[in-house]
């Protein structure tokens, strides 16, 4: 019909071919797949919240457990924090957990090294959404839980379907939430090769790869990008074995 996209399948999986919105300009499976990242930071975000209400002294050894992570810095300014340059600062989980910062998150320090609070980065979220498409609604405190609870649900279906810096939120959402995972010592789970199946485009085989937090189960090709619903996979699967057991029978014609 046009050339329209759907935004947030494209962001999820950057190799793949694109595919058209079903509504508005991301589909129904780019929208779960949001909403599932971001029940998962809110659960992931009260994980910290627990580790620090139940050992306080754990957030040191936490953020020391850590490897070099690969943390973008937090501005374009230089780095002056010498050698520990790579390293997450021991009070980042503080940082994390600290009431929103109110009045923007445009990076006030320079020389800055930790991380803007996941309550500060939710708000400015929903006080820009809430102006632009819910003046009408109380905006919620800038607290954690009630802007995870005011977004979740029927708010953040509309904001895909009408702000096109939607994929922005998804990838701030992805970052603070492994973030927070390094900091709790999660490891993000493998994604889950399909044995034995070849990818339908490049013919590779236990290439599909199955993500374990995927609410659609897509797979995709790690080596194509192709990238297949979980109905096209079963088709895909149910025409492998119709392929197996005809040329079973050619075999067996053949020898006879
Ligand atoms: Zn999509
Ligand atoms: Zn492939």
């Amino acid at each position: 019909m046009n050339e329209r996209i759907c935004v947030l399948c494209t962001h999820y999986h950057p190799r793949a071919d694109p595919h058209p919105p079903d509504r508005g300009q991301t589909c129904a499976a780019g929208r779960r797949r949001l909403e599932q990242e971001v029940m998962a930071l809110r659960s992931a975000y009260r994980r910290l919240l627990e580790l620090e209400r139940v050992e306080p002294g754990a957030n040191d050894a936490a953020s020391r457990r850590l490897p070099a992570a690969p943390v973008p810095p937090p501005s374009n300014q230089p780095n002056v924090t010498g050698s520990k340059e790579r390293r997450i600062p021991l009070t980042d989980v503080a940082d994390l957990t600290a009431a929103a910062q109110l009045g923007g998150v445009t990076d006030p320090f320079g020389d800055q090294v930790g991380h803007h609070s996941v309550a500060t980065v939710l708000n400015e979220w929903v006080r820009a959404w809430h102006e632009r498409y819910f003046a009408n609604q109380t905006r919620p405190a800038p607290e954690a839980g009630r802007l995870f609870g005011w977004l979740l649900g029927v708010r953040l279906e509309l904001v895909c379907d009408a702000d096109p810096a939607i994929t922005d939120f998804a990838a701030e959402v992805g970052e603070l939430r492994g973030l927070i995972r390094r900091h709790l010592g999660e490891t993000t789970p493998k994604k889950q090769p399909m044995w034995g199946v070849p990818c339908p485009r490049c013919d590779l085989m236990s290439q599909l790869m199955l993500g374990p937090e995927d609410p659609d189960k897509y797979r995709e090709c790690a080596n194509c990008g192709k990238l297949m619903t979980q109905d096209e996979y079963l088709a895909h699967l149910r025409e492998l074995v119709d392929q197996y057991r005809s040329g079973q029978k050619l075999a067996r014609g053949q020898v006879l």
